[in-house]
């Protein structure tokens, strides 16, 4: 699912270096707001940085993300979704959900007059959407539209695999996935990843019907979910619940802060360019705050370099956001300790974790010796 956004400003790209920018994707903004105190991933997705080819030149090879095989076998599903003019994702929506399709009128968005600049294709979809929502006009599926939703304070380019509006007169995202469904259920994992996604494509088209003066009630708050069927390459329909996350993903959007904002905070002779010396890219990596918890290792391909900087330092986040958050102010595990075991006296800011500390320590100590 490629999307782009569009060009960064001066300073983010000057970090980048002359690599084109990665774009932003429903991928990677769930990811980003999965831990949002992040500074160090905001500005490396803001600015288009492979983070992937960053890990390596730093010297960890990322161990994450879909494999070369996962994402064929996703393109091959989606193709067969798509084949016929979406014939089957048209027999499901009558044959599983009653909608009335008797002329199934898709509009492809995928280009505009040979155009496939995704400014023109956003500009498109909005104008069909709009006409949608106000009855002028009658599409059953919107293929490859494009979307927009700002993150950290840039505009990212969206594209779900298709839009469709005639169920409960609605518009609903649909995602195409090819994780099977066996005997009705799904791995919980992997549709919980992907409603993630989905509630990233409906936010964008909520933000696109505030902008165009509509009434967001014409959006579903469900998606629907196309994946192959029990061990076949069929396809199948699942209608899934997305409030939940679109209240938590509009919470954590929110409390991003503005990319370009945390870029100019970097001296000026740093730089994110993958083509320059490890050490130097070491050292302005460094410089961006992280904020790293274990949780990293599953979604982002900076983990394991986080880790190893966490472990460095004996950052308390290394142990995980509970204990982050128990010794908030104190800034490593080592400096903990000193307060328990050699009595360095704590400041005023931090003067109630210090106090907190010492006491779970006397309970922790009397418990040892009661069971000894
Ligand atoms: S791995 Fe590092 S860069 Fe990625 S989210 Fe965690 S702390 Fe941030």
């Amino acid at each position: 699912m490629p999307s782009h956004s569009s060009e960064p400003p001066d300073r983010l790209a000057q970090l980048r270096g002359a690599r084109p920018p990665l774009a932003y994707t429903a991928r990677k903004i769930t990811a980003l707001t999965a831990n949002p105190a992040c500074a160090r991933r905001s500005v490396l997705d803001a600015s288009g940085v492979d983070k992937t080819a960053l890990a390596r030149r730093l010297g960890h090879e990322p161990r994450f993300g879909q494999s070369p095989f996962a994402i064929a076998r996703e393109e091959a599903f989606k193709a067969t979704v798509r084949w016929g003019s979406y014939a089957e994702l048209i027999r499901l929506l009558r044959e599983d959900l009653g909608v009335p399709v008797d002329e199934a009128k898709l509009q492809d968005l995928g280009e505009v007059g040979g155009i496939t600049s995704l400014e023109v294709r956003e500009r498109e979809t909005r104008g069909v959407i709009e006409r949608i929502a106000a009855g002028d006009e009658e599409r059953l599926i919107l293929q490859s539209p494009v979307l927009t939703v700002e993150v950290a304070g840039r505009l990212a380019y969206l594209e779900p695999d298709a839009l469709t509006h005639r169920i409960d007169g609605r518009f609903h995202v649909v995602a195409i996935r090819s994780f099977p469904v066996i005997d009705g259920q799904a791995d919980p994992t992997a549709v919980a990843q992907t409603a993630k996604q989905a509630s990233v494509h409906v936010l964008a088209l909520r933000r696109a019907f505030a902008a165009a003066g509509l009434d967001a009630e014409q959006i579903a708050d469900t998606f629907l979910l196309v994946c192959p069927k029990d061990f076949s390459n069929r396809p199948c329909l699942s209608r899934i619940d997305l409030r939940q996350e679109l209240a938590a993903l509009d919470f954590q959007l929110n409390r991003l802060r503005r990319a370009e904002d945390l870029a100019h905070g970097l001296p000026a002779t740093a730089t994110l360019d993958i083509d320059r010396d490890p050490a130097v890219l070491h050292e302005s990596v460094e410089q961006l705050p992280a904020s790293y918890v274990p949780d990293c290792l599953s979604f982002c391909e900076m983990a394991h370099h986080c880790r190893d900087e966490a472990d460095a330092h004996g950052y308390p986040a290394r142990l995980g956001s509970t204990v982050r958050n128990a010794l908030a102010g104190i800034d490593s595990t080592s400096t903990a300790l000193a307060y328990l075991d050699s009595g360095l006296p704590p400041g005023a800011e931090n003067a109630e974790t210090v106090e907190l500390l010492i006491a779970a320590d006397w309970l922790f100590r009397l418990r040892t010796e009661e069971t000894a």
